[in-house]
């Protein structure tokens, strides 16, 4: 791969900044590492013509921005290798995003639209034909489908239609969300608890908790959330119902500034309904336009033996791995890049 100082391609036609991203470099890949998605991979309503890969088959990423046939463009990846329990394939939700979490590279654009359940499914058609051609081994290894990329999935009021959908070709699912105070929100939830508790393979909810307090989780989030005694009785109830994975798991963004708080994590989640899940901030240009820097890693390990100490079950399958790292692929940093990279106006929030 090349690395391509942003600022060579972030002038729209106009010659007006199309965005600000000084500070990180753009990875464009070379020739060999972007696979031409089968002169142009068109399924019913999305579309991409280029996918990049990153790392090897040993630690591997590729990553493509698809288009919806109005125009939007969002992430689907694909993480596999030596050290994933399962393959992955990530998908998106919705166009922009309506919450403007200060760590991600979609916090700053417009929310769109949501996408239907059809959208949500041929994300995952989309990247297993693009695997079958250029990684068939990863193309037949089963995929655990995660809901993770473009936009709050919770918010969106399809994504049941598009949980059905996939559950119909038996994929083991994950969800993540910030958890929006919405009556959307707490609906979408309890609906997801009852296909939980009759579906035969496991259905894992993530709630990106960013920080174990709760002033610093709004102001990152830049939305309303539930509240910390909310989400403690939600915890409790998907613990009722769903029928194969009991907790919630609860993800801890580790920037810097992430305050933690082990009384509150005593008082409102209880191991036994809740794990955590610790991820090193992966930079993003927006994460530091807003001064998010990467927490010490001897840090790290320190909080992560903390929790464990407290009877928490604390998952490493969320670190990312040296691909990521390397490339610094947090979530829709991928699509961004192909954004400037291709010249799309890219639509940002009013301050
Ligand atoms: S982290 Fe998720 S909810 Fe927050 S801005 Fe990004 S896509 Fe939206």
């Amino acid at each position: 791969m090349t690395r391509i100082q942003v600022h060579d391609v972030r002038r729209s036609k106009d010659g007006k900044d199309i965005m600000n991203l000084e500070h990180i470099p753009i990875e464009v890949p070379t020739r060999e590492h972007y696979f031409d998605v089968l002169e142009r991979c068109e399924l019913k309503s999305l579309s991409a013509s280029q996918a990049w890969g990153y790392g090897d088959r040993t630690d591997g990423v590729v990553e493509l921005a698809a288009l919806s046939k109005d125009g939007g463009m969002i992430e689907i990846g694909s993480y596999y290798g030596t050290t994933k329990p399962k393959s992955i394939i990530k998908i998106s939700s919705q166009i922009g995003c309506p919450a403007s979490c200060k760590f991600c590279e979609v916090g700053d654009e417009k929310f769109k639209r949501n996408l239907t359940a059809t959208e949500m499914f041929e994300q995952v058609g989309m990247m297993v034909q693009i695997l079958s051609s250029y990684l068939p081994e990863y193309s037949r290894s089963p995929h655990k489908i995660n809901i993770a990329g473009t936009g709050e999935p919770l918010l969106n009021p399809n994504i049941i239609d598009g949980m059905k959908l996939l559950m119909s070709h038996n994929f083991t699912l994950k969800m993540c969300s910030i958890m929006p105070s919405s009556p959307l929100v707490l609906r979408n939830f309890h609906e997801l608890a009852s296909l939980a508790s009759d579906y035969h393979m496991p259905i894992q909810p993530q709630v990106s908790l960013l920080s174990l307090n709760e002033e610093h989780r709004r102001t990152t989030a830049g939305i309303r959330l539930l509240s910390f005694d909310e989400l403690s009785k939600l915890g409790r109830s998907w613990n009722e119902r769903s029928s194969i994975r009991k907790q919630v798991n609860l993800s801890l963004i580790l920037t810097e500034d992430c305050p933690i708080d082990f009384e509150i994590a005593r008082r409102c989640f209880s191991p036994e309904y809740f794990c955590f899940r610790f991820r090193d901030y992966v930079t993003t240009s927006h994460g530091q336009r807003n001064e998010k820097a990467q927490m010490q890693s001897e840090r790290v390990l320190e909080l992560k033996e903390q929790f464990r100490s407290e009877g928490y079950r604390v998952t490493d399958d969320a670190t990312p791995t040296p691909t990521e790292q390397e490339w610094q692929l947090a979530s829709n940093v991928t699509r961004r890049r192909m954004m400037v990279s291709f010249g799309q106006k890219i639509d940002l929030k009013k301050k």
